[in-house]
């Protein structure tokens, strides 16, 4: 594969996709409109926007990246001049979900590529019209050697996955991340999984209420709810509960207005089957706000939940969906009860203006990744790793970390022949005590 060795090719190739996004970026948003109503600002932000920049940091840094790094030598071996190098694994297979359709298939896409390995990528079937876009961006911009898409379901998922690869890139549900690691296995075929969780966003006493419920907003209902790392539930001191649910309204309506399904700004549920699965949950007894739905159009309005029970439908799996449950408490251990009763989440989120309470929680709790005082914006920063722990996933991603996801570390020791100390050599006697010295020493 020519992309392997050589960088200037794969800046050049790189480049032609950024071309081709660039040109097409009005029918990816279209694709993603039609799919499920995704909103333009928020295609842009999360999707187009987002890939944009990925790619431009990964030809800028390309070079950097993929130069063999000097590290200081022991001195056990001295003398010696210590490397890691990098070269790609082989044949990467990427499988995609369905919620970011476009910049979850295509930013790992572009780091494994820029690694220089050949990549199949396998998009969401949920999504045609995004995955008929991708198809006919990578087709026309990468050789077919280097990078096709294989569009299809279930059946050709597990049809790829039956196959032996050198390294799986895998994003969605946590059922189907273990179907992928069982599969994987066979041949010890290193993963990422990418998956969810049930993620948490605690507001303690010492909280500003008013950007707490803006910024909870807008990082819950966009994309309808449907995003990995969406506040699943609250968890509010009790005497703050019901100021907090009148700004959460107030917010709700500036950002959506009285009716969200006539708001151009707010998303579809992406089919009928997780429409019907979402309402199955509201509990109309316990709306506080919302829980309108129409199922023909595949809507459920922003909905909050005053939710007493964490053995309730609601609490029982990630909602994913403009659900929010709101459950009060007391005492730290009441928060214990409810998030030690879950796998690590994915996200964490804490809104609070008391720096030992925030530090304290975030030693505590293992996720993959969170905020303080805001919801989902660790994900835009590019030198922060993304990705879950536990059952919310396997590895980590952006910047440099995506590059390295997809490159084998290789070290190599280049050994001075100058000088060849004698003591690591056989016969032993009378060295043991010297051995001793020198490791305490070094
Ligand atoms: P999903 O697991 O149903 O599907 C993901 C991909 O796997 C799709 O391409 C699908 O065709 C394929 N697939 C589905 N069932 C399969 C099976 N039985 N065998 C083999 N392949 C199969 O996930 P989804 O519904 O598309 O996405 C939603 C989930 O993804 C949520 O749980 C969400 O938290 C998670 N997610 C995680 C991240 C992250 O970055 N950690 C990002 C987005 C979504």
């Amino acid at each position: 594969m020519e992309s392997k060795t050589n960088i200037n090719f794969k800046k050049e190739t790189l480049t032609k996709l950024l071309n081709a996004i660039l040109i097409h970026e009005n029918e990816i948003i279209d694709a993603l409109y039609f799919d499920f109503k995704k909103p333009a600002f928020e295609a842009v932000l999360t999707e187009t926007g987002y890939v944009i920049s990925e790619l431009k940091e990964t030809i800028k840094n390309i070079n950097k990246w993929a130069k063999p790094r000097r590290v200081f030598p022991s001195l056990l071996n001295f003398p010696s001049k210590d490397y890691i190098y990098k070269e790609p694994y082989g044949k990467v297979l990427i499988i995609s979900p369905w919620n970011y359709p476009f910049q979850l298939a295509l930013c790992p896409l572009i780091s494994a590529f820029a690694a220089g390995n050949e990549v199949v990528l396998k998009p969401s079937e949920l999504t045609p019209k995004t995955s008929e876009i991708i198809t006919k961006i990578i087709s026309k911009v990468f050789d077919k050697k280097d990078v096709t898409v294989i569009q299809g379901g279930i059946e050709v998922s597990q049809q790829l996955l039956s196959e032996r690869w050198d390294y799986i890139f895998f994003t969605g549900s946590v059922a189907v991340g273990k179907i992928v690691a069982k599969a994987a296995a066979e041949n010890l075929t290193p993963v990422t999984l990418e998956l969810g969780g049930k993620n948490p966003c605690i507001i303690d006493e010492t909280a500003n209420l008013k950007l707490a419920a803006k910024r909870i907003v807008w990082g819950k209902f966009m994309n309808a709810g449907q995003t990995c790392i969406a506040p699943d539930y609250i968890l509010i001191q009790k005497n703050m509960k019901s100021h907090f649910v009148d700004y959460m309204k107030e917010e709700i309506i500036k950002a959506y207005g009285d009716n969200p399904s006539d708001s151009p700004d707010f998303a579809r549920i992406i089919n009928t089957k997780n429409c019907q699965r979402l309402i199955n949950m509201i509990d109309q007894k316990k709306v506080i706000f919302g829980g309108q739905n129409d199922i023909k159009n595949n809507y459920i309005a922003p909905t909050l939940i005053d939710e007493n029970s964490i053995d309730s439908e609601l609490m029982k799996d990630e909602i994913f969906g403009p659900i929010l449950p709101i459950i009060t408490y007391e005492k730290e251990k009441q928060i214990d009860a409810v998030i030690s009763k879950y796998e690590k989440p994915l996200a964490f989120y804490l809104f609070s203006e008391n720096r030992t309470f925030t530090k304290h929680l975030i030693q505590k709790y293992s996720f993959g990744g969170g905020c303080v005082n805001d919801t989902m914006v660790h994900f835009s920063n590019k030198r922060l790793p993304f990705g879950g722990v536990g059952h919310s996933g396997i590895g980590a991603y952006h910047g440099i970390l995506s590059f390295d996801t997809f490159s084998h570390k290789k070290s190599i020791l280049i050994k001075s022949n100058l000088l060849d100390l004698p003591f690591r050599y056989a016969p032993y006697k009378g060295k043991l005590a010297t051995i001793k010295k020198i490791l305490d020493w070094i």
